[in-house]
């Protein structure tokens, strides 16, 4: 009896990690897009994502163990747009064998001069568009999982377009004329269009550059001619610039809006959903008396 469970143990041992292995091994260029790629691949894949929480993707410098896992993986999903500006570089590194996936392919993006504007994210409607290109890259990736995958999607995409009818009826309770407030980058202009609250922000699409002391008089003229009640911090950039600009203007610190990454397991943004009620909660309470 001993040495069949013996034998039965030894056999489960061999079979586990060939199951593993099984899986489609896949890598998401930031924590966001790390999530929506879970969320559609489930138990099926395995998902190394390379900017993690509480990081800026756009000053990201990969490492050598970054040019392992992208070599290591079969598809790599990027959210393109100029977000990724060291994404080339790490695939050629990574000997350019992956299959790269851009996930905003189908979104119309946004301009600000020259530049796309990268955060297409902030849209819930756009992160469905984000979702159903996970899904067709995994389904052609490995058909035979092909049923989980669409069904993964199918659920995760009915609950975005809950999240997003919750957006709605929460920006509606905010009273027109309130509906505007200062971030630190500009990362909020889908969700700008998308929802009708107006965003200010010192810096550009990125936040390569550091704001010039005329940007933060701008900024400054324009919150008391506006009356802008609220700033806000973001988690990746530093907090020293807006509460400065709060301190001058008596604008309000609102919180902290999470634009381009997600935060930990135990933070209170660790996925996309989790992340999109945050920001609407800070809004709401930061704009509604
Ligand atoms: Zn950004």
């Amino acid at each position: 009896m001993i040495r069949l469970w013996l034998i039965a143990l030894t056999l489960i041992a061999a079979v586990s990690p060939a199951c593993a292995a099984d899986r489609l091994n896949v890598v998401a260029s930031f924590s966001i897009l790390g999530d929506f790629v879970r969320n559609v691949g489930g138990d099926r894949i395995n998902v190394t994502t390379l900017v993690g929480p509480n990081s800026d993707a756009h000053v990201y410098v990969p490492t050598p163990a970054d040019a392992k896992k992208v070599a290591d993986a079969k598809l790599v999903f990027v959210n393109g747009l100029g977000f990724e500006g060291w994404m080339q570089r790490l695939l050629k590194a990574a000997g350019g064998k992956a299959s790269v996936v851009t996930t905003t392919t189908g979104i119309a993006p946004l301009r600000l001069g020259s530049d796309a504007d990268p955060h297409a994210w902030q849209s819930v409607a756009n992160a469905k568009i984000y979702v159903a290109n996970i899904r067709d890259a995994l389904v052609a990736a490995a058909p035979a999982d092909a049923e989980a995958f669409k069904s993964n999607a199918g659920a995760y995409l009915a609950d975005l377009d809950a999240l997003d009818r919750e957006l709605r009826e929460a920006v509606a309770k905010i009273p027109e004329g309130r509906r505007k407030v200062i971030s630190t980058h500009n990362a909020f202009g889908y969700f700008a269009a998308a929802y009708g609250v107006e965003f200010i922000a010192p810096l550009g699409v990125s936040t390569e550059s550091e704001a010039s002391a005329r940007d933060i008089a701008g900024i400054i003229t324009q919150i008391r001619a506006a009356k802008i009640p609220a700033v806000f911090l973001e988690n990746i950039t530093d907090p020293r610039l807006m509460g400065r600009i709060s301190a001058e203007t008596g604008a309000r610190v609102g919180g902290t809006l999470y634009s381009d990454s997600l935060t930990g397991e135990k933070g209170d943004s660790p996925t996309y959903i989790a992340m999109v009620r945050h920001n609407i909660k800070a809004l709401t309470s930061a704009l509604s008396q």
